[in-house]
């Protein structure tokens, strides 16, 4: 338990309103949306500026107290949930737009600004922020998560545009890396070892971004398929033929049931493809569609539809990103378990495979989603508590994990390892790759306060 001294040091720092105890603050900080057990912190604090943010550290540092950073809390693998309880640091108060180079394609900002209000914002100028998890993340979250979403097949993860950083160290020192230049080859790139850190090596108190142009044309599909297997090949062989979509979904029947019954979609009840093609002329959008079709049809696509007017397209991706939310509230009580693994394209058809064949002789029934032109693949399921259905839903997750393994993928293409993939990680890497992070967490936080218990100890 943190001292009342320490109590009032932190209300000193953030002022009196700023800091909270109550056990209703610390309950929202205990979970994020991930059925990891939920863990109290001590005190909760909204810090307003990076001076606040390096006294904080400094404190805790000091004390040796835990100090978890938090965005939004939307996490699917605990990964913000303060396991050891400590101080949570929420970034909710720094939220402004620092700068925008509309002209350089670049936006400044502090972590808390919420990936979707930012773009709103960035829609004035012609402009947004790629990555687009399908909640409404903070930028700080996304950065440290490394997210992804349905536009990474074209623009990249949040890795890929995030140019320059200024980070909180344990201790209190604040570091810049990185710079606004799009080409950077100076020293070791401390941007890269930030982004996907989860908060466990430092507080990104600021970011500097990669900014696209809004697509003057673009044109989305959908195309049905009578298996799942005759979808997943028609990715390889979209991905395959140079196409670039700017994004690239799978969906199985169970999903797309959910989907018409919630949105009244007209397309077959069968594993469907959605696709986007963002492009400089209408003429080039058609030859790329007529081209995914062709591509399409030859894995046995029975309904190809394509040229989707402005609100069908609004409403498809609005759909397909509330398409968690929507399970969740399909399955009240439950509990549910979100698998997420990635391998390269070419073997993406036999990990569909593997998954729809593993959720069958298990006996969970589930969907499958996945951000499939970049080899991404979730399944959800859904079971009530019973050391049973989890000892099954468990061999589901670890099946998943040692399939992408084994086609030379990852356990994780997008969640994090958070507390769920810890185990998996020295499987991936190797016990010497492991022991090197373990040895860069020591080096930059040798207390270890820096959120304990994620990622390597
Ligand atoms: C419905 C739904 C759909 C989702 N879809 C996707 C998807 O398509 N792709 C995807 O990638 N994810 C997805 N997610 C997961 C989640 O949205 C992302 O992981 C997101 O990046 C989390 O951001 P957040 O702001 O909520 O961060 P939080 O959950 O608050 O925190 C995430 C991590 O970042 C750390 N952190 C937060 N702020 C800072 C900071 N300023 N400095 C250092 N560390 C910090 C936390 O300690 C924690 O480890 C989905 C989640 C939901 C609920």
């Amino acid at each position: 338990m943190l001292s009342s001294q320490i109590f009032q040091q932190l209300q000193q720092i953030v002022g009196k309103k700023h800091a909270s105890r109550t056990l209703a603050e610390r309950d929202l900080h205990s979970r994020d949306q991930s059925p990891h057990p939920p863990a109290l912190p001590d005190a909760v604090v909204w810090p307003a500026s990076t001076q606040e943010v390096r006294a904080i550290a400094r404190l805790a540092h000091e004390e040796g107290i835990p100090l978890v950073g938090w965005g939004a809390g939307t996490s699917i693998e605990g990964n913000p949930i303060p396991v050891r309880g400590g101080i949570v640091v929420d970034f909710r108060r720094m939220d402004r737009i620092l700068a925008i180079h509309a002209q350089d394609f670049q936006v400044t900002v502090q972590p808390g600004v919420l990936y979707k209000d930012m773009n709103r914002v960035l829609a004035r100028h012609g402009l947004f922020f790629a990555p687009d998890p399908g909640a409404n993340a903070s930028i700080g979250g996304m950065i440290a998560n490394n997210a992804a979403g349905t536009r990474t097949v074209k623009y990249g993860a949040t890795r890929d545009n995030v140019l320059a950083l200024e980070v909180v160290l344990a201790d209190g020192r604040v570091v810049r890396t990185g710079s606004r230049a799009v080409k950077q080859s100076a020293g070791y790139d401390l941007t890269h070892l930030f982004t996907g850190s989860e908060g466990t090596l430092g507080l990104i108190t600021q970011a500097t971004l990669k900014l696209a142009p809004i697509p003057e044309h673009f044109s989305a599909a959908t195309a049905a398929f009578p298996t799942v297997q005759d979808a997943a090949d028609a990715v390889f062989g979209i991905m395959g033929s140079g196409l670039n979509p700017a994004a690239l979904e799978l969906l199985d029947q169970a999903t797309i049931r959910l989907l018409k019954e919630e949105a009244g979609f007209a397309i077959p009840t069968a594993p469907n493809l959605f696709l986007e093609f963002h492009g400089a002329s209408q003429a080039a959008l058609e030859e790329e569609l007529k081209l995914a079709e062709a591509i399409c049809r030859e894995c046995h696509c029975m309904e190809f539809q394509a040229g989707l007017g402005r609100k069908a397209h609004k409403q498809l991706w609005e759909t397909r990103h509330r398409t968690f939310e929507i399970m969740l509230r399909r399955h009240p009580g439950q509990r549910y378990l979100v698998t997420d693994v990635a391998v390269p394209i070419s073997r993406y058809p036999e990990l569909v495979a593997y998954a729809a064949e593993a959720m069958e002789s298990l006996e969970l029934p589930g969907a499958m989603v996945g951000h499939a032109g970049d080899g991404n693949l979730h399944t959800v399921v859904f079971f009530h508590d019973s050391p049973d259905a989890q000892a099954r839903v468990e061999e589901l997750n670890r099946g998943l994990v040692m399939k992408a393994l084994a086609l030379e993928g990852t356990c994780t293409g997008e969640h994090g390892v958070g507390l769920g993939k810890k185990k998996y990680l020295a499987q991936e890497y190797g016990p010497e790759a492991v022991a090197l992070m373990g040895e860069l967490k020591a080096l930059l936080d040798p207390k270890g306060i820096l959120n304990p218990g994620k990622v390597v100890e």
